[in-house]
């Protein structure tokens, strides 16, 4: 007997059953059943708190991220990351198991940061939870003030903690109160009244895009302003293989973190992943403090550099002025293989106001726009783009709803393309159109997190990602006689 005789399957689905509920799920009604789903969350499109406290924490020199709670979690933010950026994610954890869900988690904590501090000497470590000691009520103010009591880390030693129960809020949520805390704890009786570093500290927000930073540093190096880029992960994940192995590569110097709080302008371009810790900047940061959204697209690069220019009292130099120049010229000469084409988006709200801002100038159509953790205001803001704009008439905006909603949308009102990440892939290949995986998580595709997306040079290389595919589409589905050398 083989071994396939061997297995007796539980349950016998016949045939035409699987073609019957395949058909279903693709249709109106089991759109209206799927979009009254109560308690049921189905491939959301964001990832837990701790992951985003966790990158925030690789952004600091010498850093060592410490997850106090299961080994698990950790394992979990490990590894995506691993995958998206294909680097290492040195991070450690005080792996709780049983006895410490049942009497607490600070024996845990106690000997896990004892040994990581002998052991792999970071300079500074981030502290965050999972789920479990937040459900068990840990008190990590009191677990971390009896640690420095006890001689197992030195009283001054920078330990910044955030409670970061993923059962409420996304990774976005976490990356800021991970964040906050840094910035509150390096720069904790460093302001000098009188003192301005004369330095822009930027503030990127929970962005997984090496390239982004990169852009960043060299916009703001070819105006001529020192910066701070504050949690920058450039060099993190993203730096050079040479044969030697250093656990904390890059980061932004403990030095100049703690010195931000005498910064010239703090400027953040993530207003939803850093809305605590700009609230608070706001309120304990000399000059001037400045909210603005990600410069996708041309519209909000001009007015990034714009600000930029007014504040440092900067003219904003002819190399840039061409970069923009070359940016309008490539998105005429592309517009007519995106005009007109409608688009589903997911993602994390300043991404997808991004998206929207993009598309909308290509006069594309952002027609399905879903985040599976947002808000009214992120709704408001989103509606606000489009009524702003023609090519936004009938598009719609899905708050706190997750994937599976967005396949049946995709089933049952089609687009001609997605935009997302990894996660979206089924249903693109489901409803056969591409995905451009410009968000995060990316484990399917090589060095996407290297193309910046932000800036002319990034509105260059979405619409080329873009439009190139559109037209790979064509070649591949056209008749013989369509088949042209000039598209
Ligand atoms: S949701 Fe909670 S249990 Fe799941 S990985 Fe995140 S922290 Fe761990």
């Amino acid at each position: 007997m083989t071994a396939e005789a061997a297995v007796k399957y539980v349950t016998e689905i016949p045939e035409e059953e699987v073609s019957r509920v395949s058909e279903w799920i693709n249709s109106e009604e089991y759109k209206e059943k799927n979009f009254a789903r109560q308690a049921l969350v189905i491939n959301p499109a964001h990832a837990c708190q701790p992951l985003g406290a966790e990158l925030a924490a690789h952004g600091f020199e010498g850093t060592l991220p410490f997850v106090h709670g299961s080994q698990g979690c950790a394992s979990y933010y490990r590894s995506t990351f691993n995958r998206h950026f294909r680097e290492p994610a040195p991070a450690v954890s005080d792996s709780m198991t049983e006895d410490g869900a049942v009497f607490g988690g600070q024996n845990n904590l106690h000997e896990g940061l004892e040994n990581a501090y002998t052991i792999y000497k970071p300079k500074m470590m981030a502290i965050f939870t999972s789920c479990m000691p937040e459900v068990i009520g840990d008190d990590l103010t009191a677990f971390i003030k009896n640690a420095r009591n006890k001689g197992i880390v030195p009283q001054d030693y920078p330990l910044p903690y955030a409670n970061t129960p993923s059962f409420n809020g996304s990774h976005v949520h976490g990356y800021d109160a991970m964040l906050l805390s840094i910035l509150q704890t390096l720069t904790e009786g460093k302001k000098i009244e009188g003192r301005c570093t004369g330095k822009l500290n930027l503030i990127a927000g929970f962005d997984a895009n090496t390239g982004n930073y990169r852009e960043y540093k060299r916009i703001l190096k070819e105006i001529g302003i020192p910066s701070t880029l504050l949690a920058d992960i450039s060099e993190s994940f993203d730096s050079p293989l040479d044969g030697t192995y250093r656990a904390y590569p890059g980061g932004t110097p403990l030095e100049d973190a703690a010195d931000s709080v005498n910064g010239k302008v703090t400027l953040t371009v993530a207003p939803y992943a850093s809305a605590k810790t700009f609230n608070w900047i706001k309120d304990n940061f000399s000059g001037k403090h400045i909210s603005m959204p990600t410069p996708f697209g041309v519209e909000k690069t001009d007015q990034l550099l714009m600000t930029l220019a007014r504040e440092f009292g900067k003219p904003i130099p002819e190399s840039l002025k061409a970069e923009r120049g070359r940016a309008v010229d490539a998105m005429t000469d592309a517009h007519q293989y995106i005009h007109g084409k409608k688009f589903a988006l997911y993602g994390d709200p300043d991404y997808l106001i991004g998206y929207v801002t993009f598309l909308l100038e290509m006069g594309a159509r952002p027609y399905h726009i879903l985040c599976s953790k947002g808000t009214k205001k992120l709704e408001k803001e989103l509606q606000a783009l489009l009524d702003g704009s023609p090519y936004g008439a009938g598009c719609k905006i899905y708050i706190n709803k997750d994937l599976w909603h967005m396949r049946s949308l995709l089933m049952t009102d089609p687009v001609d393309a997605v935009i997302g990440d990894t996660h979206g892939k089924f249903m693109a290949r489901d409803a056969k159109v591409p995905l451009f995986r410009f968000g995060f998580p990316i484990f399917d595709r090589v060095n996407l997190h290297r193309m910046p997306l932000i800036g002319y040079q990034g509105a260059i290389n979405m619409l080329t990602t873009i439009c190139n595919k559109f037209i790979d589409i064509r070649d591949e589905t056209c008749d013989d006689r369509n088949f042209e050398m000039m598209r």
